[in-house]
């Protein structure tokens, strides 16, 4: 039994909030590399970002 499609529902353009944020205003949650490029993400410690491919370490301002 098929049901019948009376309120075809309108079509959203979803947006990965996800994702939004990373990007937003440069802003990232995690950082990226600077050595090795976007898409190595640094690892998030107390005071400092490591990376854990070419060990690069950036220390928090605050
Ligand atoms: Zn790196």
């Amino acid at each position: 039994m098929a049901t019948p499609r009376s309120r075809p529902k309108k079509h959203v353009n979803k947006k990965p909030v996800a994702i939004h944020k990373l990007y937003n205003g440069g802003k990232t949650k995690n950082q990226f590399c600077p050595k090795c490029g976007p898409g190595f993400f640094m690892a998030n410690h107390k005071n400092r970002w490591t990376c854990g491919k070419c060990n690069y370490v950036e220390f928090k301002k605050d």
